[in-house]
């Protein structure tokens, strides 16, 4: 706008860390720009659709997307899911990066509804704004947001253009200044695209794996067939090769009955994640189940052996604790609208419907 540099970093800090929703308030910044900001810009959340509240203090917010430019007028809305995650240390917040998704893994139910459209930078940072914001806190004294993960809706690199940005300013000091090691990118293993992140910004990385062999993983994460598991594996170990001594590599596993849980399997993925040489952590996640799933989730039994024999051999494992699956908001069962079985349940427990 031809303005002052500072005038940008103050009008970020009003909007990201004090949540100012309004031109007017910003009481460092003179009337008439102030006056010019409101003529261009509106800030402004999604709109708030349902809030449910699990048993375990997990939030599941659906919000409802405004019209894209160029969009069909007429079409049905358009409705993602955004999951607040709190635990003893750290509060995390799931965000999603696309309305639906089109990768198509087997086990996941926002494929089941197919790809709808990438959201905006915009719609992207409103999430966390919005959950800031609803949770109280801030983003410079009390964090109740301590991690965003882009584990929600969407495959982020797919949405590179919108997803680049949207990190930036979640990293930014006048943004909402998390450290580069609490924003976790998850992908499902777009290899061009992590090269492209590993140049562009610094953050954590999550793969999302689910299997060793191309075999099997062809048929769970489908995008395997375009990048198999050699080329994913190099594509993680460059993207190491930038970064500071202490990061790692998350690897996502989830645990399918009978499908990828057998110790064969552990070995399997030992075998492949030790001859990297590279820093690599492994994350189980038992399988969360949706109505058409055609998968079961793994005995506790198998997944302690599995975790058993990975750790044997070095690796570290962690098992993801299975968080707001009572209001389908655990990993795999975002679906971006509000369900039948949902509705059934909003007498018993808090919830509000806007
Ligand atoms: N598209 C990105 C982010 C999405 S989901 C990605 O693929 O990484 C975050 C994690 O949840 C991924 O590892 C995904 O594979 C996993 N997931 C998907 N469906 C699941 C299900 N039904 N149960 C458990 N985890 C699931």
């Amino acid at each position: 706008m031809g303005e002052a540099g500072f005038r940008a970093d103050q009008v970020m800090l009003w909007i990201y860390r004090r949540g100012v929703s309004d031109f007017e308030l910003m009481s460092n910044i003179g009337k008439a720009l102030r006056a010019r900001l409101a003529a261009h810009f509106v800030i402004r959340p999604p709109e708030l659709v349902t809030e449910q509240v699990s048993v375990d203090g997990t939030r599941k917010w659906v919000l409802k997307l405004e019209q894209a430019p160029g969009e069909k007028p007429g079409k049905p809305v358009t409705m993602i899911e955004t999951v607040y995650i709190p635990e003893a240390n750290r509060g995390t917040l799931c965000i999603s990066s696309q309305a639906g998704c089109a990768m198509d893994c087997s086990f996941c139910s926002t494929a089941q509804g197919g790809f709808s459209r990438n959201m905006s930078t915009a719609e992207i940072v409103a999430q966390v704004w919005f959950a800031g914001k609803t949770l109280g806190g801030d983003f410079q004294n009390e964090r109740v947001i301590s991690n965003v993960v882009f584990m929600g809706m969407g495959e982020p690199l797919a949405n590179y253009n919108n997803v680049l940005p949207a990190i930036r300013i979640l990293l930014d000091d006048f943004g909402f200044g998390l450290s580069k090691r609490r924003v976790t990118v998850s992908t499902s293993g777009l290899v061009p695209f992590i090269d492209r992140l590993g140049g562009d910004v610094d953050t954590a990385l999550a793969i999302s794996l689910h299997a060793a062999n191309d075999k099997l993983r062809d048929q769970l994460v489908p995008i395997n067939k375009k990048y198999p598991i050699a080329e994913l594996m190099e594509a993680c170990k460059r993207y190491l090769a930038g970064k500071d001594r202490k990061s790692h590599i998350i690897y996502e596993y989830v645990m399918l009955d009978g499908v990828n849980d057998q110790p064969e399997h552990a070995r399997e993925l030992a075998r492949l994640l030790n001859s990297q040489g590279q820093a690599a952590k492994v994350n189980l996640i038992p399988f969360n189940p949706f109505p058409e799933a055609r998968y079961k989730r793994s005995t506790p039994e198998a997944i302690t052996r599995f975790s058993e024999i990975l750790r044997a051999k070095g690796l570290l494992t962690m098992t993801r604790r299975t968080r707001g699956d009572d209001i389908d908001a655990a990993c795999g069962q975002l679906v971006g609208k509000v369900q039948s079985k949902q509705k059934k349940r909003l007498g018993d427990i808090p919830v509000r419907v806007q």
